[in-house]
């Protein structure tokens, strides 16, 4: 059987895989990969596995067609859409050990979520057999994860981390801002808001202070639900060793807005 890869033209394959409803923070990973690579394959694929709200997974925006679109202008040697059964041929999914990174943060208000995200990923990179693969900073967690099953697994690609993507205002692009209405928008806001407002006063600030800070601040914004605000070593994501320098520690939260749940962090 030969693999997508084999069929490409060049060397190197560059590897961005998504669940679609593509944005411009897509885009920024394609435009990398194609800088880098020979050929890119995009892959479009809303993994079940790694929801833990199944009312969350029949939500999540679905738009192939304008995804094809939307991609038509960038060099993309190939578009994987695969269904649920070439992913998961077998019913059993293996439980993947990646330590403490898996606990903290999205792996304790998600549980499961970071299982299916190894799941899906391995699963790809296995069908996939890219050279590089590009995630965004947005999922800082699923970066250091995702950096961690490619070690552990010695699935030998080379992981490349890609800057956030904002809107003008600041929000950070997301699949799930389409989702919120226009004043939920605007409430959206203040989560990057906060993380610029803690960055800022970062130089005289415990990791402890600009924790409270931050949720003392969005305290001011009832409508948005939050469920943590936490400032981290962003190699361990432990707390920080008083050693790290300012503007080296990450400060990561998330939030729900209605019924949307985001995602956000930024260097303090
Ligand atoms: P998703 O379709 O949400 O699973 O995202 C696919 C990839 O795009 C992941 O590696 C995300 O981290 C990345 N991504 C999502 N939003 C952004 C953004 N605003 N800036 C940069 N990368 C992003």
């Amino acid at each position: 059987m030969t693999t997508l890869a084999e069929n490409l033209p060049g060397n190197s394959i560059g590897f961005v895989p998504t669940m679609g409803a593509l944005h411009e923070g897509h885009l920024s990973l394609v435009k990398k990969s194609s800088s880098e690579n020979d050929a890119t394959i995009v892959s479009i694929f809303v993994n079940p596995t790694q929801f833990n709200d199944p009312k969350d997974f029949d939500r999540y925006p679905r738009e192939v067609a304008r995804d094809l679109n939307f991609l038509r202008s960038e060099t993309v040697a190939a578009i994987f859409l695969p269904d649920t059964a070439e992913i998961y041929p077998n019913q059993d999914l293996i439980q993947y050990e990646l330590g403490n990174l898996t606990s903290v943060m999205e792996g304790a208000f998600r549980p499961g979520h970071f299982n299916g995200v190894a799941s899906v990923v391995k699963r790809l990179f296995e069908i996939v057999k890219p050279d590089k693969a590009y995630f965004g900073l947005k999922d800082f967690q699923q970066f250091q994860i995702i950096k961690k099953l490619n070690e552990q697994y010695e699935l030998g690609v080379d992981i490349v981390g890609c800057e956030t993507i904002r809107d003008t205002n600041g929000l950070a692009l997301s699949s799930r801002n389409a989702l919120l209405s226009v004043e939920e928008r605007t409430l959206a806001v203040h989560l990057s808001e906060t993380l610029k407002l803690m960055a800022s006063r970062s130089q005289r600030m415990s990791h402890l202070e600009l924790e409270d800070f931050g949720k003392n601040h969005l305290k001011g914004y009832p409508d948005i639900e939050v469920e943590y605000v936490k400032v981290v070593d962003p190699e361990t994501l432990m707390p920080p060793l008083t050693t790290l320098n300012r503007g080296e520690r990450l400060a990561l939260l998330a939030a729900k807005i209605g019924k949307v749940r985001l995602i956000d962090n930024m260097k303090v």
